[in-house]
């Protein structure tokens, strides 16, 4: 009742244009029917929060079941990438709190989307914005007084994507659900998160995968008789080692994910992913890899255990951190925040391959009871899609409420990591390496520089002869004082072999 009452007389700010052309105040209910449906295909109340129990109904904005003929979460069902980025385009269509472009096609021409959701007077700065993390992201020649005058200003981005791994089909569906309740839920919990942040949504990675998953998913739901044949390849000619790519960038998945970032610089970069039972997020086991600031390390872990202790408290089971991913390795795509000062994440949930609802057996390793998972989850459970879809929504909103309610600290983390890496060049090295004009191979010279200059490297060629010291070795661990000056004090490149 106060839900539907808030909503009213919140939403007289928003209109909706009407057939007439007179624009009509825009009312906020609850969707009884879907909520409903939601609470059927949960499978125990262990398993879901009072975020996303239920569902608005706007009536403005269509709903999810308008346009999919489901609800979100439903059993047997899975929705193709021109269906999932046809729904985002009509809310977007519908929604001023909504925004939609493509940030390019796959190798096969499906197209990968960017939602952003925010306040309406938000997404008409997003430029703005925009400029803010880039200026944040490279503050050469910034006074400390003009970074905290930005900083002031500015609004942290919080940026999910799902599905670089196809047989994980959940992500995709959720992130519908959660884009419709972002734009329209009034909430004071949702409402900070639009006024004080920038959601932007990439609903699937593995764009040619995901409709490749959903032809063999649907082919078996019409013969359940005949086994699913398991995918050979994803995308085109790739698989699982999709998400190994981010310093390589051989896939258009790649180029695409990693321009957008360069664009916006997302303060949070969350992959959604779908394996472990219920919900691991990544923090790691260490050893982290030393050339990231320490500061990262500490925000994977502050925003771990904010969700972990959220979902905890509302008696949700089987969310855990730590084990299972080590932190070293820069060859997630969520490495590509890591590598440039972000905060790059990702969640592991429990997914059935589809949207079956079965009963699944855990082994002793998955349910045992740990420091670092002490409400571990249960040897059987009958799990479900929707299960799914509660839990890493319900997640990945105390995540986004986070950032926005501690924006200014993760704005002013962004820029500090982002000086010290500047720092880090001139203090210690290597700041430059030097590439000679007569290599041999000058095609594969060519084709390594504009990969550095992919990556946001900066490449400038030597105008004039300079002569470097003979034996200067800048190959000194990252922490130890190398000897090397900056290319950038000196006004000259230093050779680095
Ligand atoms: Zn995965």
């Amino acid at each position: 009742m106060n839900r539907s009452l808030l909503g009213v007389v919140s939403c007289l700010s928003l209109f909706c244009a009407t057939g007439m052309g007179q624009p009509a105040p825009c009312t906020v209910s609850d969707h009884t029917e879907y909520s409903k449906k939601i609470k059927e295909f949960t499978t125990e109340p262990v398993f879901t929060t009072e975020l996303v129990d239920h569902l608005p109904l706007s009536s403005c904005v269509p709903a999810p079941d308008s346009f999919l003929h489901h609800i979100v979460g439903a059993p047997d069902v899975l929705d193709y990438t021109k269906d999932i980025n046809a729904y985002m385009r009509l809310l977007a269509s519908k929604s001023p709190r909504v925004k939609v472009w493509g940030i390019g096609k796959s190798e096969e021409g499906r197209e990968m989307l960017v939602v952003a959701v925010s306040d309406e007077s938000n997404l008409a700065k997003l430029d703005r914005y925009k400029e803010i993390t880039a200026r944040l992201a490279d503050p050469r020649g910034l006074s400390e007084a003009d970074a905290q005058k930005l900083i002031a200003e500015g609004k942290p981005i919080y940026w999910a994507d799902g599905s670089i791994h196809s047989p994980e089909t959940g992500a995709p569906e959720m992130l519908m659900e959660l884009a419709y309740r972002l734009a329209v839920e009034d909430t004071p919990f949702i409402q900070k998160i639009r006024k004080d942040s920038i959601v932007l949504i990439t609903p699937i990675v593995e764009v040619d995968g995901h409709d490749r998953m959903v032809d063999i998913y649907m082919q078996h739901k019409k013969h359940p008789d005949q086994a699913p044949y398991p995918l050979v390849w994803w995308g085109h000619y790739v698989a699982h080692d999709n998400n190994r790519d981010n310093l390589g960038m051989s896939l258009a998945l790649s180029r695409n994910m990693l321009k957008t970032f360069l664009d916006w610089h997302p303060t949070v970069m969350h992959d959604l992913h779908e394996s472990v039972p219920y919900l691991y997020i990544m923090t790691g086991t260490g050893p982290y890899n030393a050339w990231l600031d320490p500061i990262v390390i500490s925000e994977w872990q502050e925003m771990a255990y904010h969700e972990i202790e959220e979902m905890t408290k509302r008696g949700v089971i089987g969310v855990w951190t730590h084990g299972f991913y080590d932190g070293w390795a820069p060859n997630y795509l969520l490495s590509i925040a890591n590598n440039h000062n972000s905060i790059g994440r990702f969640y592991e949930t429990f997914g059935n391959g589809g949207a079956d609802t079965r009963v699944r057996t855990l082994r002793p390793a998955d349910t045992s009871r740990e420091w670092y998972r002490p409400n571990p989850p249960l040897a059987k459970v009958k799990w479900s899609a929707r299960n799914n879809i509660n839990m890493q929504q319900s997640a990945i909103l105390f995540g986004m409420n986070n950032l926005a309610a501690n924006g200014q600290k993760f704005l002013n983390n962004f820029y500090l990591k982002s000086k010290r890496a500047v720092e880090k060049a001139r203090t210690e090295g290597p700041a430059a390496w030097v590439f000679p004009a007569d290599d041999a191979r000058p095609g594969e010279q060519a084709r390594f520089l504009n990969l550095l200059q992919e990556q946001g490297v900066e490449v400038h060629r030597i105008e004039k002869e300079i002569r470097l010291p003979a034996g200067e070795s800048k190959t000194e661990a990252p922490g130890k004082a190398a000897a090397a000056r900056s290319a950038q004090d000196k006004g000259e490149a230093k050779e680095e072999r």
